[in-house]
């Protein structure tokens, strides 16, 4: 083994021995995903990676899967390593491309090399022997036209690589976009139900006390899409996400729990602190208002009710869930637009 490959082996065990022990504390689990970054992480070499990843573990103690992965994908993984394979395949294509076209441009430049050498050589005799100006004009034409061959067909490749280049931006500003849509929701774009399924197994799965979950749900929203339309009734959701996701910081998480209900997790919190989110979000909420264009009406009847509960000892996600739901349909049964309990 060359002292190189001796010096990054030594390296790579002195990076795993303090990933390893790191993973363990924040009970990350032992994935290859989860691997490269806290190998990455110790290895210090992305500061932003470092910021992000302290941002988090402060917040949640550990590094919640939907977080790893969005941190994998924006730091670590290579576009062609993503497992989107039609992507793949093109950026393949191109880099196959733009390998031949090089070939052709080297193989045109040593072309080239060998006829300007071959023109000096003659000239190198002119100037010995002495030949005929019109011989050297001759000579020089051919130099000229020569050169702009090659020039010709550089200004080509510069230009497919530009080309090549900018489609491999948009494949990955699109790869990020597809990604995006993993765990985020498309009409709303809040985290999805996929998102709040693994959050919170990760969040009961390590330190679950002092976590709370709200889960809400629009009152009467059915009258809206039967009064203004279904496009309008999206106006609602969205316009209601937007409003509840401002009011989520320090960790706390907004989803998109299924048509018209969201979910919110608020990590290292007592009930107290979650009834009094859930009651700023039911009064921000009663201020949205939107205009229906059609009818020329202004809606400012959206409301919502909220069912909070918070962790207990045994609690597994589903008797979180039942619980705030149980206070969320409490809510609905005493006139609505209220926060349970209270
Ligand atoms: P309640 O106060 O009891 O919650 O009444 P509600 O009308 O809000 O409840 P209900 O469950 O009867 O109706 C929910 C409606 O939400 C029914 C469904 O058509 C609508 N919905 C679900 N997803 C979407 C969506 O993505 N866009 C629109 N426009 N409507 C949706
Ligand atoms: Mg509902
Ligand atoms: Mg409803």
């Amino acid at each position: 083994m060359s002292d190189m490959s001796k010096d990054l082996m030594r390296q790579a065990a002195i990076n795993l021995k303090k990933a390893v022990p790191l993973m363990l504390k924040h009970q990350i689990p032992t994935t290859p995903t989860n691997y490269a970054l806290w190998y990455a992480y110790v290895g210090e070499q992305d500061p932003q990676l470092n910021e992000k990843m302290d941002g988090i573990v402060a917040q949640y103690s550990t590094c919640p899967p939907v977080n790893a992965h969005l941190l994998y994908r924006d730091h670590i993984s290579d576009p062609v390593e993503v497992d989107v394979i039609d992507m793949r395949q093109n950026l393949e294509a191109m880099t196959v491309e733009l390998a031949q076209s090089l070939k052709d441009t080297n193989h045109d430049a040593t072309r080239f090399q060998k006829r300007v050498d071959n023109n000096f050589n003659k000239l190198n005799k002119i100037e010995e022997e002495g030949v005929s100006l019109e011989k050297v004009l001759g000579l020089v034409r051919n130099l000229v036209k020569e050169s702009d061959e090659i020039r010709l067909s550089t200004e080509y490749f510069t230009g497919q690589l530009q080309k090549a280049q900018d489609e491999i931006e948009t494949l990955r500003a699109e790869l990020k976009r597809s990604e995006k849509d993993v765990y985020h929701d498309a009409l709303t774009g809040v985290f999805n139900r996929r998102a709040f399924d693994q959050d919170i197994d990760g969040m009961l799965a390590q330190a679950p006390e002092g976590c709370c979950l709200i889960l809400i749900d629009i009152d009467h929203f059915k009258k809206f899409n039967d009064t203004y339309g279904h496009q309008l009734g999206d106006s609602v959701l969205k316009a209601v996400a937007k409003r509840l996701n401002e009011s989520c910081r320090d960790g706390t998480k907004i989803y998109r729990y299924g048509g018209e209900e969201f979910a919110i997790l608020i990590p290292n919190s007592h009930k107290r602190k979650a009834r009094h989110l859930a009651d700023a979000m039911r009064r921000s909420l009663e201020k949205v208002t939107l205009k229906d264009r059609r009818k020329d009406q202004r809606i400012d009847n959206i409301t919502a009710s909220f069912g909070v509960s918070e962790w207990q000892t045994g609690d597994s996600a589903v008797t979180l869930i039942e619980r705030s739901d149980a206070f969320l349909y409490e809510a609905k049964r005493l006139g609505r637009n209220r926060v349970m309990p209270i």
